[in-house]
């Protein structure tokens, strides 16, 4: 009989911040990966006495850390009856994408995420503080960038188990990276993130470093990590006048609070207004503005078409809410 490894990736009940989950199971080639069980009273989805959880694959692809035949699986989390399990924002999302179809939303995320050796970011010294900011941001050389070899790495993987990876970067603090994934619809680039955020985990630990997506990974002067989401409708692609702009911004505006809320812990401690960021206490749109919530961005300004930027969300967002928020909001903005 020949097999193949299914890695089964879900998304955990951790508070504030899920995390993911990963276990294989081996099937027989030709067989799709099944619905599968876990216990979920081991990842803070269920009560001990009644700990069962099931796994829906939802979206797979080739595993590149393992190669061959083997395959990643991501998976919501479903109750054993069938209805989708609390923690699993997967499924109100694909509500929301069915009923606004015709809106044909695309998103990119830029993904942050900050390197860490033990309790340190990655290159900072053993004692103190690297140099100030300044010249790290797409920086290149050894007193620069540290961690680019698994950046590298994580990128021919994520191209290889193909998605939509669109390009890496070296941020503006030292150890912090970026990778974008898109332009995609909001199930598919949600989907495809938490796979990268997962091959970005499982790389970096062959190379005894972690990854953490906290929003404000070393507190002071240094730049937080955030999640960056571009996002156009069918409309948008085709013409943003004045008038329709000011429709969406006005819908943003009226849900801001709602959005902050969904936009990942500790949010408070990266948008201060500082760095590159406007408070979580106002809203603002503005054309190249990187200190507004929301940018667009000055070629689409010119061009009168294109995407926004909602400069928001933090790194450690789960893309199905904000994907959710973002597609409810311009279906406000278009439908009236
Ligand atoms: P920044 O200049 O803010 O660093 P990036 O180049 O890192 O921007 O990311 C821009 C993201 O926007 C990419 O993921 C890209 O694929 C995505 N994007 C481009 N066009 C569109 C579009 N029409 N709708 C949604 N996303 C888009
Ligand atoms: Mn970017
Ligand atoms: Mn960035
Ligand atoms: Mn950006």
């Amino acid at each position: 009989m020949s097999v193949y490894k299914a890695e089964y990736i879900w998304i955990d009940g951790s508070l504030p911040t899920a995390k993911l989950r990963c276990k294989t199971r081996v099937i027989e080639i030709g067989t799709e990966p099944p619905v599968w069980g876990f216990d979920g009273s081991s990842t803070n989805q269920a009560e001990g006495h009644a700990s069962d959880c099931a796994l829906n694959p939802v979206f797979s692809c080739p595993d590149p850390v393992r190669g061959g035949p083997d395959r990643l699986v991501m998976c919501e989390v479903l109750n054993i009856d069938g209805t989708p399990h609390p923690s699993n924002k997967r499924s109100p999302l694909a509500a929301v994408v069915e009923r606004a179809a015709d809106l044909e939303m695309w998103f990119g995320i830029e993904q942050e995420y900050t390197f860490f050796d033990g309790i340190k970011p990655l290159g900072w010294p053993d004692n103190g503080f690297p140099a100030p900011q300044g010249g790290y941001y797409c920086g290149v050389g050894a007193d620069e960038v540290y961690g680019r070899e698994i950046v590298e790495v994580h990128l021919e993987a994520c191209i290889d188990a193909g998605l939509a990876i669109s390009g890496i970067n070296a941020e503006v603090m030292p150890g912090q990276w970026e990778f974008q994934i898109g332009p995609l619809g909001p199930l598919e680039v949600s989907d495809q993130l938490w796979i990268a955020r997962w091959l970005l985990y499982r790389i970096a630990e062959d190379y005894g470093v972690s990854a953490t997506l906290h929003p404000k990974p070393v507190k002071g002067d240094w730049n937080g990590a955030g999640a960056h989401a571009n996002f156009s409708s069918k409309s948008m692609r085709e013409s943003i006048n004045s008038e329709e702009l000011d429709k969406l911004s006005k819908a943003l505006a009226d849900r801001h609070e709602e959005h902050i809320e969904a936009y990942g812990a500790f949010i408070d401690e990266r948008l201060t207004g500082l760095h590159e960021t406007c408070s979580y206490r106002e809203f603002k749109v503005g054309v190249s503005d990187r200190g507004a919530s929301v940018r667009v961005p000055w070629q689409v300004a010119q061009d009168g078409k294109g995407y926004l930027e909602d400069r928001r969300p933090n790194a450690n967002i789960d893309p199905y809410d904000v994907t959710r928020l973002l597609t409810e909001a311009v279906e406000i903005a278009e439908g009236s």
